[in-house]
């Protein structure tokens, strides 16, 4: 699939109703209240009726750009945004289930977002089946059973499982389920989940669309009529994205597709240099040819993306040598930033698993998940040949 225009509109999308001033950047609007002179206004404002903003809690105009930006990205009808990604989809799924529905999903959803589905919903009675990732006959066989929604997310975290998106929004539109995709690997320049029959597309913005690491927050696309009420649903509940982080969130857009195009091609170097190495096992990342559904990645992502894992031989004593002897990147429960980071499943991703439930997920405790930076490809391959060249030999012998 190839995406035109993309840098153009991270630049520029979004921005105009929100400036003030002359300036040519997007003000940070701190106040928390719109005072107005008109009573009748402030009432049409108050309703609808008419564009403004009263409180903060509901709308402010920085961060009316950032919801803007990503609509755009997205091609979405509407877009509204979160104090972070799980409340993006918290909210959403508050919005949506309610006892007695079903919801049909994945095994490997992000930690946060598998403990709603097996810690949250059930106490709700909400019926939750999370199918095999990547087992396609089984979730379509799953979802003609009914259900109200269908959840999915792709690439998945940390092994970049992929599901394809189209055939899956097929067979839940087959029974009337809202199609929600978790589009935060992916990202806008690398997968448009709408433009593939998806409804709804939440996105974790702490993650690449901001990019530097210094933000929180979350977003969600798709047709009006169905991210109005989980508007409404958030601007009750109160997960309001911060305008300062509105901000950042924005200023990281503006250079989204740069940094994308850039991490695309980071990864899948690093992925093939990882599999001429000894010590590696696994190299998980759905631009290699070895993986799994390499062709479903390639039909609907129109670049594989900045994140990637591999585990290794010696397990977790290995990793415990190897991670500290890194220079160029971060070791934290982080990913999609300009710097490198990396960080074993156990204390990122799936730190609220059980060891049971990360085998159950296929996730090995020696597995590694490396989110490739901006950082110069030769400097991200030199670093990890010499931390692999130090590694202690009976870590290999006794493997
Ligand atoms: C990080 C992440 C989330 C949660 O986002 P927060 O902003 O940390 O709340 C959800 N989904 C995926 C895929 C993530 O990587």
């Amino acid at each position: 699939m190839k995406k035109t225009n993309m840098g153009t509109k991270a630049i520029w999308a979004g921005e105009k109703d929100s400036l003030a001033f002359g300036a040519t950047q997007v003000p940070v609007v701190h106040s928390v209240s719109f005072g107005y002179e008109d009573m009748d206004e402030w009432y049409e404002v108050a309703i609808g009726n008419k564009k403004g903003h009263i409180y903060g809690r509901n709308t402010n105009p920085t961060v009316e750009a950032f919801e803007e930006k990503i609509r755009i990205l997205e091609k979405a009808e509407h877009a509204t945004s979160f104090s972070t990604g799980m409340a993006a989809i918290s909210n959403t799924l508050g919005t949506y289930l309610f006892p007695g529905d079903r919801v049909v999903s994945i095994k490997d959803t992000y930690g946060g977002t598998n403990k709603i589905f097996t810690e949250f919903l059930p106490k709700q009675n909400v019926e939750v089946c999370l199918c095999d990732t990547g087992d396609h006959e089984a979730i379509e066989a799953e979802v003609a059973k009914g259900c109200k929604v269908l959840y999915l997310e792709t690439p998945t975290n940390p092994t970049v499982k992929i599901t394809d998106i189209e055939r899956m929004a097929k067979a839940g539109k087959a029974v009337g389920a809202i199609v929600i995709v978790d589009n935060t690997f992916a990202t806008p320049i690398n997968q448009n989940p709408l433009d593939l029959g998806a409804d709804l597309v939440i996105h974790s913005a702490t993650k690449f669309l901001g990019g530097h690491a210094d933000a929180l927050g979350g977003a969600l696309v798709g047709a009006k009529e169905l991210v109005e009420p989980v508007y409404h649903y958030r601007e009750i509940n109160g997960a309001t994205l911060d305008p300062m982080a509105a901000y950042l969130l924005l200023r990281g857009m503006k250079t989204l597709s740069l940094r994308i195009e850039r991490q695309n091609d980071n990864a899948m170097k690093v992925a093939e240099y990882l599999q001429t190495v000894d010590w590696v096992d696994d190299v998980f990342y759905p631009g290699l040819e070895t993986h799994t559904h390499h062709d479903i990645a390639k039909e609907q992502m129109s670049g594989f993306g900045g994140m990637l894992s591999f585990s290794v031989k010696g397990g977790v004593d290995t990793v415990r040598h190897l991670l500290p002897k890194l220079q160029f990147a971060n070791r934290a429960a982080n990913l999609g930033a300009v710097e490198t980071i990396v960080g074993p499943s156990r204390t990122t991703s799936h730190v609220e698993c059980t060891p049971e439930e990360r085998a159950a997920m296929g996730i090995p405790e020696g597995l590694i998940r490396y989110s490739a930076g901006i950082e110069d490809i030769e400097d991200l391959i030199g670093d990890l040949e010499q931390a692999f060249h130090a590694l202690p030999k009976e870590l290999y012998t006794n493997a």
